[in-house]
C-alpha cells in the first residue's frame, strides 16, 4: 500500500469536516438559522417553521437576518438569477460546516424546509396532523443533493368544504408535502378569501379559481328575461337552458367575458395570489343545439370562448392562465374524446368513472382503454399546440370512491409514471370531503335532510384513507421516488412499531374496494354502496322488487364475496387480533407507540400501545367489513323478494339490520322499513 502524503490527508479530513452536516452535533449547543438581508416573506416563514418544528425535536434555534452561513449552523438561500436550478428545485447541501437550504424559488426554500424537517428530524404531516418519529441519530448529510418535481404543477381541488378550517388545513398539508397549487371553486373561494389569501401568499401557493361557476358571470335571473337568445338550445322548439351559454352569441359571450375580466381585476387588487382562471361548462352533457354551435361542434365554441377571455386578459395586462377542461360530464364522451385543431390554452383532462383497480398502464376494461386513449390524443395535441396540460383525478373523492375508500397507491404510482411519459405539465387530485358526499346522496339525490343528529354515522375515513391517498400522490408529484420508499415513509411516519401490520391492511383494503368504483359508470348515477335506489337515465327512485331483474343484487352479492375472503382472511404479519386493537382507546392520541422505531417492535407482545393513527386504520379496516356484510346481507334479502321469498327476505334483512346498527349505518332505515314489509308479506 503506498503511503499518503500527510498534506493531502489533512485536506481530506478538511475537506470531509467542511462538506458535511449533522443535525445531532447541535443537540447542545443550539443552532443559528440565518437568513439574507430582507428576506422574502416566504423564507420568513420558512425559518418559522423551521424553529418551530425543530424545538420539538429538542433542538434550540435563534433566528437572525443579514447573516452569512456559518459553522454549525443552519442558512436559508434563494438561488437567484444565473443559477441551473428551476423554479420549483431545492438542494440540501452541507456547506462549510453549514447546513444550505436553497430553492430556486421562496416556495422551494419552504419545501427544502420541510424535507430536512423529515429526513434530519423525523417530522412528517402525512395527514394534516403533525407526526413525530423520534430518530436515534439524524444521518449525517455530505455533499449536496437536489430534489426536483416531476411536474410543474400539483396540486389539489377544492370543489366544497363546510368550514374555512378545512380549506386552511389543506394549504399548510399542500405546502408541507410539496404542493403548489390550490384549486377552489369561486364560491368557496368568495366565502373564505380573505382568510385563505394570506395563507396561500405566506407559502407563496399558486391559486387556481374555477369550477363548475360559469353562471357566477352569467346570471340567468338578471340576463334571461330579455336576452334568452343568449342561453343554449335545448333543442329544435326553441326551449333554452338557462344552465348552460350559448358560446356562438357574440352579444352574450362579451357580457360573459366583461364579468369574468372585472373578477379577476377586483381579485388581483386584494394580491397576487391567483395564476389560473379554469372555467368549466356546467356538470350536464347538454350542449347547445344552435345551427352556429352544432357546426363548430361543442369543443370548439367552448374553448373558443375562453380563447376571447385569454384575449382579453391580454389587453388588460392580465397575468392569469386561462385552461379549458376536456371530460365526459355525465358520461358523455365527446365532451372528452373532440380534440380542436388548434388551440393556444392549457388543457385540464379528467375521466370520469374509471375503475381504480387498473392504472392507466394497464387498462383491462373497455372503457378504461378508451380513458386511455382520449389521454394519450390529447398529450399528442397539447404536444403539437405548444400548450400544457394536468391530469385531474378522483384519488380523493368520496363521491367516486364511496365509504368504501380504497387506498389506491399502486394505481397512483403508475398513474403518476405514465402521465410523466406522455408529457403531463400538471396533476391534480380532487377533493370531495366525507361529509359532502354524505349530503350529495342524502340530500341532492334522496331528499333527505342530514341533522346533527346525524353526525358520526357510517364512518368519515378521511384519516385511514383519504390523506394516505394523498400523501403517495404528492410524493409521487416528486422525482426520483420509488413507489415502495414513499409506502416504507408514509407507514413508518403514520403507524410507528405498527408499520408492517398496517401496510398489510392497506393492501387488502386496496385489493377488496379499488374494484368496486367501476360501478359508479355501471350504475350511473348511483354508486356500488346505494343499495336502495335505482336510476333510469336522469331519474333516480326507491327500490321496488317488481322492477328488478335481479342483475344489480347478483353483482353485489359476487363484490361483496369476494372482497370479504380478501379482508377476512388471517393477516400474515404478527401482531395483536383486529378484535384486540378494536378495543383499543382511539383516544391515547399521542400515544407511545413510537417509543421504538424498530419495527422488530411489532413482534414483541399484543400489549404494544398503539398509535392513534393504527387504531382509526384497524376501526376502518372494521367498518369495512362490517359494511361489506350488511351490503350482502340487503343484496340477499333484495334476490328473495323479487322471488317473494318473503320469509329468507326477512331473515337477511335482520342479519342487515344487525350490521346496520352495530356501524350505525346509513342503510339502517331502509333496512327496517324493507324488515317490516318483508314480515307482513310473510304473514299473509
Ligand atoms: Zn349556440
Amino acid at each position: 500500500m503506498r503511503p499518503v502524503p500527510s498534506l493531502i490527508f489533512k485536506e481530506m479530513i478538511l475537506l470531509k469536516k467542511e462538506k458535511s452536516f449533522c443535525l445531532a452535533d447541535y443537540r447542545e449547543s443550539g443552532l443559528l438559522l440565518s437568513l439574507p438581508a430582507s428576506p422574502h416573506e416566504t423564507l420568513r416563514f420558512a425559518a418559522d417553521e423551521l424553529k418551530t418544528h425543530l424545538a420539538l425535536a429538542g433542538y434550540r434555534c435563534s433566528v437572525e437576518e443579514e447573516r452569512a452561513a456559518e459553522n454549525g449552523g443552519l442558512a436559508l438561500r434563494f438561488a437567484g438569477s444565473g443559477n441551473d436550478m428551476g423554479e420549483e428545485e431545492f438542494e440540501l447541501a452541507a456547506e462549510n460546516g453549514c447546513m444550505v437550504i436553497v430553492g430556486g424559488s421562496p416556495r422551494a426554500v419552504l419545501y427544502g424546509a420541510y424535507r430536512f424537517l423529515e429526513e434530519h428530524a423525523g417530522i412528517a404531516w402525512p395527514t394534516p396532523e403533525h407526526r413525530s418519529v423520534p430518530m436515534d441519530k439524524p444521518a449525517t448529510i455530505t455533499g449536496s443533493r437536489r430534489f426536483k418535481p416531476s411536474f410543474p404543477r400539483r396540486g389539489i381541488v377544492l370543489e366544497s368544504a363546510e368550514t374555512s378550517e378545512y380549506a386552511l388545513a389543506l394549504i399548510d398539508w399542500s405546502a408541507k408535502n410539496g404542493l403548489n397549487d390550490l384549486f377552489f371553486t369561486i364560491e368557496l373561494w368568495e366565502r373564505d378569501a380573505e382568510q385563505l389569501r394570506p395563507e396561500l401568499a405566506k407559502r407563496q401557493l399558486m391559486l387556481t379559481l374555477g369550477g363548475h361557476n360559469l353562471d357566477r358571470f352569467f346570471p340567468a335571473a338578471e340576463l334571461y328575461s330579455e336576452h334568452p337568445e343568449w342561453f343554449a338550445l335545448a333543442g329544435e322548439e326553441g326551449v333554452r337552458m338557462t344552465d348552460q351559454p350559448c358560446y356562438s352569441c357574440e352579444a352574450g359571450v362579451k357580457v360573459m367575458i366583461g364579468n369574468i375580466v372585472s373578477f379577476v381585476e377586483r381579485e388581483l387588487e386584494k394580491g397576487v395570489v391567483l395564476r389560473t382562471l379554469s372555467l368549466w361548462p356546467n356538470d350536464n352533457k347538454r350542449v347547445c343545439g344552435c345551427a352556429a354551435c352544432r357546426e363548430a361542434g361543442f369543443i370548439a365554441t367552448y374553448v373558443g370562448f375562453l380563447d376571447r377571455l385569454r384575449q382579453a386578459f391580454e389587453t388588460s395586462g392580465i397575468e392569469v392562465n386561462v385552461e379549458h377542461i376536456a371530460y365526459n360530464a355525465q358520461l358523455e364522451w365527446r365532451m372528452l374524446e373532440d380534440v380542436p385543431a388548434s388551440s393556444e390554452l392549457d388543457t385540464l383532462i379528467a375521466c370520469w368513472g374509471r375503475n381504480y383497480r387498473d392504472s392507466f398502464e394497464a387498462p383491462t376494461l373497455p372503457r378504461d382503454v378508451r380513458f386511455k386513449a382520449a389521454v394519450d390524443r390529447w398529450a399528442e395535441a397539447c404536444e403539437t399546440f405548444g400548450t400544457g396540460w394536468t391530469a385531474f383525478e378522483y384519488y380523493s373523492d368520496y363521491w367516486m370512491l364511496t365509504s368504501l375508500f380504497p387506498p389506491l397507491f399502486r394505481t397512483i404510482g403508475e398513474d403518476m409514471a405514465y402521465f410523466r411519459r406522455i408529457g403531463a405539465t400538471g396533476v391534480m387530485s380532487l377533493i370531495v370531503p366525507y361529509g359532502k358526499s354524505v349530503r350529495i346522496i342524502r340530500e341532492e339525490i334522496e331528499g333527505q335532510a342530514v341533522n346533527a343528529a346525524d353526525a358520526g354515522r357510517e364512518m368519515d375515513s378521511e384519516r385511514a384513507g383519504m390523506w394516505p391517498n394523498l400523501y403517495v400522490f404528492s410524493r409521487m408529484s416528486w422525482g426520483g421516488e420509488e413507489m415502495g420508499t414513499a409506502i416504507d415513509r408514509l407507514c413508518r411516519h403514520l403507524y410507528g412499531s405498527r408499520a408492517e401490520i398496517c401496510r398489510e391492511k392497506l393492501e387488502r383494503l386496496s385489493d377488496a374496494l379499488s374494484g368496486l368504483t367501476a360501478y359508479n359508470t355501471e350504475f350511473f348515477k348511483l354508486r356500488f354502496t346505494d343499495t336502495w335506489l335505482r336510476t333510469d337515465g336522469e331519474a333516480v327512485f326507491g327500490w321496488q322488487p317488481a322492477a328488478d331483474d335481479g342483475a344489480v343484487p347478483r353483482a353485489r352479492i359476487a363484490e361483496c364475496r369476494r372482497a370479504l375472503a380478501i379482508l377476512e382472511a388471517p393477516l400474515a404479519a404478527s401482531g395483536p387480533s383486529s378484535a384486540e386493537l378494536g378495543t383499543t382507546d382511539s383516544s391515547n392520541k399521542h400515544a407511545a407507540a413510537y417509543n421504538s422505531s424498530d419495527d422488530s417492535a411489532t413482534h414483541k407482545s399484543s400489549s404494544i400501545e398503539l398509535s392513534a393513527d393504527a387504531a382509526e386504520l384497524t376501526r376502518y379496516y372494521n367498518f369495512v367489513s362490517t359494511k361489506l356484510r350488511s351490503i350482502l346481507s340487503q343484496s340477499l334479502g333484495q334476490l328473495c323478494a323479487i322471488e317473494q321469498r318473503w320469509e329468507e327476505a326477512a331473515t337477511h334483512w335482520r342479519e342487515a339490520l344487525e350490521r346496520e346498527s352495530e356501524i350505525d349505518g346509513w342503510d339502517r332505515e331502509n333496512c327496517t322499513k324493507w324488515l317490516q314489509a318483508a314480515m307482513s308479506h310473510a304473514r299473509e
